[in-house]
């Protein structure tokens, strides 16, 4: 195919129609509450009618609706990092060790503020972002810098922490241990940091 970007067209497949088959409900070491499964389509056949949008165009949908999408995981990862922050902050209040609050320690204190200050600063180049898009304005390039910046910050800030709970962190019944697990995926999907790297020095042309 001389275009293959040309050649993808969107399609509408309803549940029962012969040769679509929802394939088993894949075991993900996170994000329990969202299911994924395998979806197969062997000699599917689909009425014209439900040809989503023109024909030829599926790639310039899927494209389009990226960055939204990547930018949404941008908030997501920057809203979860500042909830394990404060979780953690309450956490080191109320945990003692050799008779004082572990948040009077100094590694504690700095390693809090150095979160906390990683967190307002991500926070402003979010906001600009979210304000941009919503007037319009073309933030591929940001929004790629932005997905990747804030899902490795949300994967460093609750692996840091984790370690403030010792033991208990490793826990499941600890709200850490699943924002822990939860976070391993959001580097990957929507986009890996490695793809979302090679985006930004193709558009920026390094
Ligand atoms: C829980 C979950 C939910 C998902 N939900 C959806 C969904 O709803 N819709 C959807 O369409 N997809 C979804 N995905 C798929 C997801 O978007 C892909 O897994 C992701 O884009 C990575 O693609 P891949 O798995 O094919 O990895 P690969 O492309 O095989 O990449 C493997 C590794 O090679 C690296 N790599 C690949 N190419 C390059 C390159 N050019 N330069 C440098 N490094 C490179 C990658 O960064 C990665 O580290 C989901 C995945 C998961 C795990």
């Amino acid at each position: 195919m001389e275009k293959p970007a040309k050649g993808m067209s969107l399609l509408v497949v309803e549940a029962g129609t012969p040769g679509y088959v929802k394939g088993r409900r894949l075991k993900k070491i996170g994000m329990h509450a969202q299911d994924t499964a395998e979806l197969s389509f062997e000699d599917c056949r689909v009425p014209v009618k439900n040809l989503l949008g023109q024909e030829g165009q599926g790639f310039i949908y899927l494209m389009q609706k990226l960055q939204p999408e990547r930018l949404v995981c941008a908030v997501a990862a920057q809203a979860a990092a500042r909830r394990a922050l404060e979780h953690t902050i309450q956490y080191c209040h109320e945990r003692e060790c050799f008779g004082r609050q572990i948040a009077k320690f100094q590694n504690t204190r700095f390693k809090l503020v150095e979160m906390m200050t990683q967190i307002e600063v991500s926070q402003s180049f979010v906001d600009r972002l979210v304000l941009e898009h919503a007037a319009g304005k073309d933030v591929t390039t940001e929004t790629c810098m932005a997905k990747f910046w804030c899902t490795e910050m949300l994967k460093k800030v609750v692996d840091e922490c984790l370690q403030f709970f010792g033991g208990y962190g490793y826990m499941l019944e600890y709200p850490i241990a699943k924002a822990y697990i939860d976070a391993r995926v959001q580097t990957i999907f929507a986009g890996t940091t490695e793809i979302m790297k090679e985006v930004i020095a193709r558009r920026t042309g390094i």
